[in-house]
């Protein structure tokens, strides 16, 4: 398995200077050590775990969204989501699999899928560009504000879910 931190640090409490100093620096996160820990810990029995590539993790209160590799998805969501129904039940909060996205509307389509993504315009206000995604009325029901702060922390802009009919 290949995450964010280095083997040594998958495998052990502490942090190494390289990835101390990325954190420090804002290139990984705490969600990336620690769920990448608890993805790794959880490996040890549930074997396709063994040969993913984690990217990135991101998370709100009640969401961890994991970004894989390219074709890694299914290894890690596993038949009927067995695994990622363990992996929520492992880190107490709902777990998304989205694969790595090669720009933020591909990202955000990814995300809220099986919702799919109208458009996204960007409003500009003399504070600050707010990115607005539109998606269609009768698929609404979805959590909006928590996918938002997923958006808002993987690109650090303001984002938000508009339905649209
Ligand atoms: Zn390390």
């Amino acid at each position: 398995m290949k995450a964010p931190i280095c083997d040594v640090c998958l495998t052990s409490d502490i942090l190494c200077k390289a990835d101390k100093e990325k954190m420090e620096k804002g290139i990984i996160s705490e969600s990336d050590v620690r769920v990448s820990r608890s993805i790794y810990e959880l490996s040890k029995h549930v074997r396709p775990l063994k040969d993913i590539t984690i990217k990135k993790v991101i998370e709100t209160n009640n969401l961890v969204v994991i970004v894989c590799k390219e074709g890694d998805a299914s290894k890690i969501i596993g038949k009927s989501g067995v695994i990622v129904k363990k992996l929520s039940k492992h880190l107490g909060k709902t777990v998304r699999v989205i694969e790595e996205a090669k720009d933020m509307r591909d990202f955000v389509q990814k995300l809220l899928f099986p919702t799919y993504v109208l458009g996204i315009n960007i409003l500009y206000t003399p504070e600050k560009e707010i990115y607005k995604i539109k998606i269609p009325k009768k698929r609404a029901n979805i959590n909006t504000k928590s996918l938002e702060e997923i958006i808002k922390k993987a690109f650090g802009v303001e984002a938000k879910i508009v339905p649209c009919s």
